[in-house]
């Protein structure tokens, strides 16, 4: 194993989440997976036979014959990416932060916890450095937790931090048009979604107001301070594949126009691109000009599913300007930016 390479394991790795963490993790060159996880269900048995797979490449070679373990500390590894179901996720990532273990997770146990970053690298990586604190409060020595939020906060955020740093933004009124892979597997049955749209996602709304505040927040004194943004959004579910498509409305408070909203999102870089961090796309917001895009079977891979994808930017006449959103919801919403975070807390020093 080279100086670079680190051990890292996968909890709930047989799940959504899990598989995809197991195919974007295959040659990462920090990053060399030496445990695979689950339930008690999983246990014991190689990879292969574990797990029922679902993704459109093959199982890579290095976990078909992995044996998976119970998620119980122990795991050959110093890091762990977390993709547990919620209702095991919270007890289970707090021992592996007790016994030394980097915990990076997808689930929304820990997300609230005000000793616990809720990161996406381009938004808020500041937010990182309440890990000292977390490590203090709670005794942890080399352990820790830090989550990403849900996934349609995730795009949500990546539009609206540009945008608040030039202009601020005082109000968003976002409206989802969400992907079936979000809902896991089977998700929600054919019957209910084929030539349908359901006006409801359990939590959804609530997750993306309060997270997105969190998010926008300042980090100072050991402490985050939620944005005084006001947030309202409706959820639903559509029947589509992958990629979340959102319609924002904002309210700033220094007014632009389309030219000016453009630029902000197309020019914004922040401090994975300056990095160079290894999942970090180029251009994490790409602006389109045509009048019919973003759409998710065209602009979902953005930059290999990294990339959010801003279209149909005009003025608003209800707040001031409005915008349609786009992004991939297991990789930038899930997987993907977990793995980013890891990277990202690796060059602050947390992996050390
Ligand atoms: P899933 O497909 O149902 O997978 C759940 C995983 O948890 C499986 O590997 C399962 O193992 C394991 N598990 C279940 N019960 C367990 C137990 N008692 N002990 C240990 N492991 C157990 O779920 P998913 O769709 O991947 O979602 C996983 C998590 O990610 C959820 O918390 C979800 O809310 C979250 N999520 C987050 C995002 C995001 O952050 N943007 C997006 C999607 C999902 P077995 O196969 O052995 O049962």
């Amino acid at each position: 194993m080279s100086m670079n390479e680190l051990k890292v394991g996968v909890l709930g790795a047989t799940g959504a989440v899990g598989q995809r963490f197991v195919q974007l993790l295959h040659n990462h060159p920090w990053f060399r997976v030496s445990a695979l996880a689950a339930s008690e269900r999983s246990a014991g048995k190689p990879y292969r036979e574990a797990v029922t797979w679902r993704l459109d490449t093959p199982i890579p070679g290095f976990a078909q014959d992995l044996q998976v373990s119970r998620c119980e500390p122990g795991l050959d590894c110093d890091l762990v990416f977390s993709g547990l179901d919620s209702s095991v996720a919270g007890p289970i990532e707090a021992a592996f932060a007790a016994a030394d273990y980097a915990v990076v997770s997808n689930s929304k146990n820990h997300r609230m916890d005000d000793d616990v970053p809720l990161l996406v690298p381009e938004v808020n990586a500041d937010h990182c450095r309440i890990i000292d604190y977390q490590r203090k409060r709670r005794g942890y020595d080399r352990g820790f937790i830090a989550t990403n939020p849900n996934c349609s906060t995730i795009g949500l955020t990546m539009a609206l931090k540009p945008i608040a740093d030039r202009f601020g933004v005082r109000k968003v009124a976002v409206t989802t048009m969400q992907a079936l892979s979000g809902a896991g597997y089977p998700g929600v049955p054919s019957l209910e979604i084929l030539d349908n749209v359901l006006p409801f996602i359990n939590e959804e709304e609530d997750k993306m107001e309060r997270e997105t505040l969190k998010l926008l927040g300042t980090f100072q004194d050991n402490r985050i301070r939620n944005a005084q943004t006001v947030v309202s959004a409706q959820c639903n579910r559509v029947h589509v594949q992958d990629g979340h498509t959102e319609c924002v409305s904002v309210e700033l408070e220094t007014k632009t126009d389309k030219e000016g909203l453009a630029e902000a999102l197309r020019t914004y870089t922040a401090m994975p691109q300056e990095l160079g961090l290894p999942f970090a796309p180029r251009h994490p917001v790409v602006v389109r000009d045509e009048p019919d895009r973003p759409q998710p079977r065209i602009d979902r891979d953005a930059e290999d599913g990294m990339a959010v994808t801003v279209g149909r930017i005009r003025p608003c006449p209800v707040l001031d300007m409005k915008f349609v959103v786009l992004s991939h919801n297991t990789i930038r919403g899930a997987a993907g930016t977990a793995i980013l975070n890891a990277e990202l807390l690796r060059t602050q020093g947390y992996l050390d």
